[in-house]
């Protein structure tokens, strides 16, 4: 605003308007003067990605295909822009949305389909932001008084760790998007320097890691990240954590059929968390065209009272959006279930070669 002779504080009106109003339309940005509302309506734009398609769920989710704008102007110049996906998931008094970091992944997990992409380019602030408030715009007429916000679609957040942070700060910001940081989540596959970057945030969501397995054998061979990051070295940066009074820890531990789901798998886990204030989130695992089974559900409740025995807390987390390709590790661009809505017509996904962290 400055750069355009106007006082600073009409910037922090303007920022009010977009994130705690969520106004894109300068005209409807009542909070500005007439003329300045005319000014910035001729001179500037409200960049957004676009919705590429709806995919509706039979449980009332509904998956967002988004196309971007590269920094190239891909989407003016006919070449295939980078596409990412978010998710709505709504429940009693309150909708979680599941934003994207990344397009594509390069961690390579390989129970996951987003990783089959590649790492096709960072996402930034803007973008990650845009998601929320193209998902909110969307159900304006019909949302719960609360939202939550999870980073676990597409992508290491913790890999594009500046945008990621910014985002966060404008989410939590009480003149931003207000969100309160109970109700945001990030997910890291146990990027241990990215988790030291948190631990010095002033302003951080709640943290859970992606831990899938008892052993660095075991994890070594579904999350090639372990043999730069392993268990101990993860768990090392977990027990310096700074929790907050209301807080633990989430360890995410998607149960491979006849893989990671046997009972001494779980009292692994147990040792694993032993003086760490957290819980585990159990998920079996989504069907995909991958070489898994989810678990059976004998295994899955011996997993879980293994663990609820020690006084570990656990929940099972059967993944929303199943029927869409909407649930965890089920993101990798795939046209599957109910199109609602086609805006624009989106090519089969690539196969892009992996980009290969190590
Ligand atoms: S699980 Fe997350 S970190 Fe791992 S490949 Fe998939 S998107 Fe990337």
């Amino acid at each position: 605003m400055e750069e355009i002779g106007e006082p600073a504080y009409r910037g922090a009106q303007l920022y009010h308007a977009l994130y705690a109003e969520r106004r894109r339309a300068f005209a409807s940005m009542s909070n500005l003067p007439a003329a300045l509302r005319q000014r910035l309506a001729d001179d500037f734009c409200v960049d957004m990605p676009t919705i590429s398609q709806r995919f509706r769920s039979s449980d009332g989710a509904v998956r967002y295909l988004l196309s971007l704008a590269d920094a190239s102007g891909a989407q003016h110049t006919g070449e295939s822009p980078a596409r990412v996906e978010a998710v709505f998931m709504p429940a009693d008094g309150r909708q979680t949305i599941c934003v994207s970091t990344q397009a594509g992944c390069a961690v390579d997990c390989h129970f996951c389909l987003t990783a089959q992409l590649g790492l096709v380019r960072n996402l930034t602030a803007g973008e990650i932001l845009a998601q929320i408030l193209i998902v909110l715009e969307d159900h304006r007429e019909s949302l719960a008084p609360r939202t939550n916000v999870v980073l676990m679609g597409q992508g290491e957040p913790l890999l594009n760790y500046e945008p990621v942070m910014a985002a966060l700060r404008i989410m939590l910001d009480a003149n931003g998007m207000a969100l309160a940081p109970r109700h945001v989540t990030l997910s890291t596959s146990g990027i241990v320097p990215g988790i030291e970057g948190l631990a010095r945030e002033k302003v951080r969501p709640k943290l859970a890691i992606s831990l899938n397995a008892s052993t660095d054998e075991e994890r070594d061979a579904i999350m090639p990240i372990n043999r730069k990051y392993p268990l101990a070295a993860l768990l090392a940066a977990c027990r310096k954590y700074p929790l907050r009074p209301w807080e633990r820890l989430t360890f995410e531990y998607v149960l491979l059929g006849g893989f990671n789901d046997a009972p001494e798998d779980a009292r692994r886990v147990v040792r694993l968390l032993t003086g760490l204030r957290a819980k585990v989130n159990l998920i079996p695992w989504n069907p995909g065209d991958l070489p898994y089974r989810p678990p059976a559900m004998e295994q899955l409740n011996e997993f879980r009272d293994v663990l609820a025995a020690k006084s570990v807390p656990v929940f099972v987390r059967y993944s929303r959006g199943q029927d869409i390709r909407a649930a965890c590790g089920q993101l990798a661009l795939g046209g599957a279930g109910t199109v609602v809505s086609t805006i624009a017509s989106v090519p089969p996904p690539g196969r892009p070669q992996h980009t290969r962290l190590f």
